[in-house]
């Protein structure tokens, strides 16, 4: 019998991650050595640091950095902040940011950090003190040139900035690169905050016209009203979609006539969620994934599209703007099922594309227009959609299966090329 606790269930998600690779290898027939050193990260940080608190009492926070693979470039990857960050998690993400940025073919290796931590406990003087420390002890790892973090879950412009100028501190002098997702003013790029979003919509256009299913009427539910959730229901709706359905960490809304993206933000942002929106029906974020509609997109966290409720759900397409919501026996069944997945390293891959476009601007103190801006990055997101479109057709597996091929091939060139040192 199914348990009543999805989470007791939830597979570690560093071991899903390796199960992906190992698959995508088999395809590939990667040799073994190559296997061996793909399959973990090369190098993990682990820090225990005190943090003063506003009531004079001191805690000690943990946090990881882990870069997975630096062979096409500078580790990159976001920073997180939850109560639920392991290492585990913290190397599967970073082994994502890999294939990810191979997968849009961006010169980057991958990295990510988290920091154990529920910050909204916290007031903004904590979070900063807590930024700041973290930022020291993981600085012998980041650099522009080395490994360049960003935002990710519950971290924003403003924690970049406190990274940014922990580090330039340190140098006593500015160094806007040594992170992207700041805020315009210091070094930030146009259309970085809607670049997750954008480029995940891009991909959905894409995916509108292989499968033919219009975006246009098409219904949508959000799992997730973050940065990536709440923006791709605002563009998605100016695509011409009906968002039936939206939920945050609260809890979700429903309404099958349709719901106003702009309306439900600021409805959140008065009252801290999304439930309680006038003339919707309140779901629980299990219950949204199962929702009618033709498009569902996890914008979330990871483990949500399960083997318990990937039968029920009803979407013709899943877009992954969230890293990893979907296991591995959940992928099965969906693709036997014909539901079209547009996988996370590729649907989501617009925020760290965006991130890339900022480091330029940065190293060369030149900033682009956000027209120039938008249009790379749909060029970026296009090409690759359809490189992995077409790996998917050519070796008839699903679309994630292609998307690993595409990365992992390209990591193992550079891996090879680049040979053994010593
Ligand atoms: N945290 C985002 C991701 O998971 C963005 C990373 C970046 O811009 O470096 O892709």
């Amino acid at each position: 019998m199914a348990s009543q606790n999805p989470v007791a269930e939830a597979p570690n998600i560093w071991a899903v991650a390796q199960s992906q690779f190992d698959h995508a290898a088999d395809k590939l027939s990667l040799d073994d050595g190559m296997r061996r050193v793909l399959r973990v990260p090369q190098r993990e940080l682990t820090v225990n640091f005190p943090v003063t608190m506003d009531d004079g009492s001191v805690a000690v926070f943990t946090g990881h950095r882990v870069q997975h693979n630096v062979s096409r470039g500078p580790g990159k990857g976001g920073i997180r902040y939850h109560q639920d960050v392991t290492l585990d998690e913290v190397r599967a993400l970073a082994m994502w940011m890999s294939w990810k940025c191979a997968c849009v073919n961006i010169p980057y290796g991958g990295a990510k950090g988290g920091v154990v931590v529920d910050p909204k406990k916290l007031s903004i003087r904590e979070v900063e003190g807590l930024t700041r420390r973290f930022t020291t002890e993981i600085s012998p790892l980041i650099g522009p040139d080395r490994d360049i973090p960003a935002p990710d879950v519950n971290t924003n412009a403003q924690t970049m900035a406190w990274i940014m100028d922990t580090y330039s501190m340190h140098h006593g002098y500015t160094i806007a690169g040594v992170v992207t997702g700041k805020p315009i003013s210091i070094g930030g790029s146009l259309g970085r905050n809607e670049a997750t979003a954008r480029g995940a919509v891009f991909t959905l256009l894409q995916a509108s016209k292989a499968l033919d299913v219009p975006l246009v009427g098409a219904r949508v539910a959000i799992q997730g009203y973050g940065n990536a959730g709440s923006i791709a229901a605002t563009l998605l709706a100016d695509e011409g979609a009906k968002i039936v359905a939206v939920s945050d960490s609260t809890g979700g809304i429903h309404n099958a006539a349709g719901l106003d993206p702009a309306k439900v933000s600021s409805w959140k942002q008065e009252h801290g969620t999304v439930v309680g929106f006038p003339g919707s029906d309140e779901i629980s974020n299990r219950e949204i994934l199962e929702v009618d509609c033709d498009i569902l997109v996890p914008a979330a966290l990871e483990n949500q599209i399960t083997k318990q409720n990937a039968p029920n759900i009803k979407a013709k397409i899943i877009a992954e703007a969230a890293n990893g919501p979907t296991t591995p026996e959940a992928d099965e069944i969906l693709y036997d099922r014909g539901v079209f997945l547009i996988p996370d390293i590729l649907c989501n891959a617009g925020g760290v594309t965006v991130s890339y476009f900022e480091w330029v601007q940065d190293m060369q103190s030149f900033f682009w227009t956000e027209e120039r801006i938008n249009e790379s990055l749909k060029e970026i997101m296009d090409r690759a959609f359809e490189s992995v479109h077409a790996m998917s057709e050519r070796h008839e597996v699903d679309m994630r299966t292609a998307a690993y091929m595409v990365a992992v091939a390209r990591v193992a060139e550079a891996t090879t090329l680049r040979g053994l040192y010593p």
